[in-house]
């Protein structure tokens, strides 16, 4: 009787400890001004568990052999599940009556132990003896604490199971250490990292398709001006800060923090999460303000972000870093005028005088360009709006790319148009915070589309097809109008039918942009499209949604600093460099930013000789010198 009493009492104590952590690391959710926690796609929501947490897809692709060995501690949980159960059965019927267990789900288990137990001594000796930087230099205590009740767990059942005689002496003191270990974990696991145990299926359910989503002012709050305060965190905030791992896999992936730049996304999270738990009230401001405890998150460290997503995507618990956290807190932190980067203010000035571009560039530039290439302008009857974007208007390898389109349209025998006249559609105010300025020169494009009867859009940037389709689509106005938005490589591929094209083999690379692969999902349709044209593609070492940003999203392009020297280099540097790698003097890419960045980087490398083109260039380059308007 007295054995039932103590375990009732330990079992009581250890679910009511583990239920009111969890429920004060959680107990924002409620209280949450946001409550955005999607419910869409049920199905595909649930697929994604299963392959992610079930089959450890994510973890294993990520890091093969860490993952590998993660999955083992992980299925053996499960496998366990069953043997826990029968434990404490044992336990409450009275040990007096326990017998050796002889079934064949005790062999299988036997196994699993096996196995659990060179899972959590190879994470062991990776974590407390390899030491990998990503882990961070801090020495996790609960980790080692995990481990050891694992082991202990392992063992014990092992024990109990073939080497003690039930229900002996030793084989109860057996039980005893085993019922231990299991309850123990009730207390360890809400405090440290290893909530993600629970967390993590949840966090997993929640994942976006796609990566730097922002999200909308909430239009019922007047002061939602960004993300300012912890009480400011939606419930996917909060789930988010509490679900972390803190694997680094994001630290690892990042340009930013790879070329050496103090942003590290898991310690914007932990940070945040670091600053819930403390009732902290602001989350970002200066260094001094960080290092003063007055705020958890430092203003330069966001604004070295490139938004390019590369965080989530290898994030095994779906945490949102960029749209949802650091352009966010961006947001706030302009709103209020709290930053201190010149090239940043300069940029806003640049964009909010006419003619509203962040090159300042004049509209003139673009009409000359519209009238001697004899684009036609869009008047409502034709099909497609052909979008040029800033890049395809002021920028010279973008005009090519624009007089490509040109003739791509016109030998598939598309109707289409351009705007007479564009402003920027607002993407590098929207990145850079200041949400205003991103609402003026919105507005401005979707009086134009309005105005002009626009129902379908094909641009070649993808920071455009990302903006219209996503961003502007918060807005009711522009929702409302029910236009088809494509980047130019959706099209592109969807016209192949309808071009006469003459393949010719050539080998080359594709530099995946970050808003198209990461952004929109779209991967395939630009390897086709070549493949059609005869291209063989050598693949880099980061491509598809593994992309390696070229160094200009999230504004950078304007508001870097091109003087500080990182000890890592730079990050097009970095991407050119696996281009170099691929041994190709071709690489294709489909926005107008990445050959920038790609150029600069060829030229600084000495390899002016690596072309950068785009892949309506290489599509134009195969049809009939004869085609229409060509
Ligand atoms: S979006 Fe890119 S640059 Fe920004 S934190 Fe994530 S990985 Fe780093
Ligand atoms: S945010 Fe995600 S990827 Fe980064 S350390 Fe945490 S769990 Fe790992």
């Amino acid at each position: 009787m007295l054995t039932r009493i103590v375990l009732l009492l330990a079992t009581v104590a250890g679910v009511a400890y583990f239920l009111k952590i969890v429920s004060t690391r959680l107990g924002g959710l409620r209280a949450a001004k946001e409550r955005n926690l999607p419910f869409d796609n049920i199905p595909k929501r649930l697929w994604v568990v299963f392959c992610e947490v079930m089959l450890q897809t994510r973890v294993v692709r990520e890091r093969p052999l860490a993952g590998i060995l993660h999955a083992l501690v992980m299925w053996g949980f499960f496998a366990f599940a069953w043997v826990s159960i029968q434990h404490f059965r044992h336990g409450f019927a009275g040990l007096d009556h326990a017998a050796p267990d002889a079934s064949l789900y005790g062999w299988f288990a036997a196994l699993w132990a096996a196995a659990v137990l060179v899972g959590i001594l190879g994470l062991s000796y990776r974590r407390f003896v390899v030491r990998p930087k990503t882990l961070g230099e801090h020495v996790s205590k609960t980790s080692g604490v995990v481990a050891a009740l694992i082991v202990v767990l392992m063992v014990s059942y092992l024990a109990g199971w073939s080497w003690l005689d039930a229900p002996g002496a030793a084989w109860k003191v057996n039980w005893w250490v085993h019922t231990a270990a299991l309850l123990g974990m009730l207390w360890v696991i809400p405090r440290s990292k290893h909530l993600h145990l629970v967390l993590g299926p949840v966090a997993i359910f929640f994942r976006a398709d796609i990566t730097s989503s922002v999200r909308a002012l909430r239009e019922d709050d007047d002061d939602d001006f960004g993300m300012l305060a912890f009480s400011d965190l939606s419930q996917k905030d909060i789930l988010d800060v509490n679900s972390c791992v803190e694997c680094g896999r994001c630290a690892d992936n990042c340009p930013a923090n790879i070329v050496g730049g103090t942003l590290n996304p898991k310690e914007i999270v932990l940070q945040m999460q670091r600053g819930l738990l403390a009732g902290g009230e602001a989350i970002a401001g200066t260094a001094g303000e960080v290092e003063a405890g007055r705020a958890w998150v430092s203003e330069a460290d966001l604004f070295q972000c490139l938004s390019c997503g590369a965080c989530e995507q290898v994030c095994p618990l779906g945490i949102e870093h960029v749209g949802m956290k650091i352009l966010d807190l961006r947001r706030g932190l302009v709103s209020e005028g709290r930053t201190h980067n010149d090239n940043l203010t300069g940029m806003f000035t640049t964009m909010e005088r006419s003619p509203h571009n962040a090159w300042g560039i004049s509209q003139d530039i673009r009409r000359k360009f519209v009238e001697a290439e004899e684009l036609p302008v869009f008047d409502g009857e034709q099909e497609w709006l052909l979008w040029l974007g800033c890049g395809c208007s002021y920028d010279p390898h973008g005009q090519r790319v624009a007089r490509s389109m040109k003739r791509i349209l016109n030998a598939a025998g598309v109707s289409w148009g351009v705007l007479k006249r564009e402003t920027c559609c607002g993407e590098p105010a929207r990145r850079a915070g200041n949400e205003y300025l991103y609402m003026e020169l919105s507005q401005k494009v979707v009086e134009a589309f309005g105005s002009s009867s626009v129902k379908k859009i094909v641009t070649a940037d993808p920071h455009c097809t990302r903006m219209f389709d996503l961003d502007y689509r918060q807005d009711e106005s522009f929702a409302e109008l029910g236009i088809e938005v494509v980047h130019h490589t959706e099209l592109l591929d969807r016209l192949l039918p309808a071009l006469d094209l003459t393949p010719s083999l050539e080998r080359l690379t594709l530099h995946d942009p970050c808003y198209l692969a990461r952004g929109r999902g779209v991967t395939e349709q630009p390897r086709a499209v070549l493949r059609a044209i005869g291209a063989d593609v050598a693949e880099m070492k980061h491509h598809g949604k593994q992309t390696f940003c070229c160094g200009a999203g999230g504004a950078q392009l304007y508001i870097a600093d091109d003087k500080e020297e990182l000890p890592g280099g730079r990050v097009n540097h970095k991407r050119f460099a696996e281009v170099e790698a691929v041994g190709v003097d071709t690489v294709a890419t489909a926005c107008p930013y990445c050959p920038i960045m790609l150029k600069d980087a060829a030229n600084q490398a000495g390899r002016e000789d690596v072309k950068v083109v785009d892949v309506a260039e290489l599509v134009a380059a195969r049809l009939p010198e004869e085609s229409p308007g060509g």
